[in-house]
């Protein structure tokens, strides 16, 4: 049965090691490569982490038709999943999981109906999300301040998905959802 993951959380949740770990720790799972206009940080890769791609070319795919759902993130910020990311991992037999922000994952869940089990990633609380920001150290002030407030108005989502795990312990975290995925899978 074709199946995917969708994993949403506000910014700094601890969304991606988690999503990370779940690739790494279940092969059935593909992760989806969302295209997006903002710049490359740290150690990112083109095609790996994200289509980098300009706000042209973004235009172009969404004029195309291309994007299952795609977001203004952040002002100026676009970010989209690809119709073409979901079919190429159908088509290998994988299961695609997405990392997406709360707009995106309530789109997803709608889009994609029972195929979908839809994760949220909960913070212990805002002023631990606000120590996670600062302490990765890859965004300046201004950005944080952006994300922080984002992550007060996402809390407020959380009932809509399928599932909430709270990110206190990151073990715990990462044994619950292991959980969570394989019996979606085997279901
Ligand atoms: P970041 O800039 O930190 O990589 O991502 C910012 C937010 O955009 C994160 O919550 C991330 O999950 C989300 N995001 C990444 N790709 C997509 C996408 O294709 N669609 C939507 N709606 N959000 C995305």
């Amino acid at each position: 049965m074709k199946k995917v993951i969708i994993f949403s959380a506000p910014s700094g949740s601890g969304k991606t090691t988690l999503v990370k770990h779940s690739l790494e720790a279940i092969p059935e799972l593909e992760f989806s490569i969302s295209c997006t206009t903002r710049q490359p940080r740290g150690s990112e890769i083109h095609a790996v982490d994200y289509h980098f791609i300009s706000p042209e070319e973004f235009r172009q795919k969404i004029s195309e038709d291309a994007f299952v759902e795609f977001e203004e993130v952040y002002t100026d910020k676009y970010y989209g999943t690809l119709k073409s990311e979901v079919e190429k991992i159908w088509n290998l037999g994988k299961v695609v999981i997405f990392d997406v922000d709360v707009r995106g994952g309530i789109s997803l869940k709608k889009y994609f109906g029972d195929k979908a089990l839809s994760i949220f990633i909960q913070p212990p609380s805002i002023e631990e999300l606000e120590r996670r920001l600062i302490s990765r150290n890859t965004d300046d002030a201004e950005t944080i301040k952006t994300r922080v407030e984002k992550a007060e108005e996402e809390l407020s989502y959380a009932k809509e998905f399928d599932k909430i795990v709270i990110n206190s312990d990151l073990n715990e975290a990462k044994k619950e959802i292991e959980i969570l995925i394989k019996s979606f899978i085997e279901n």
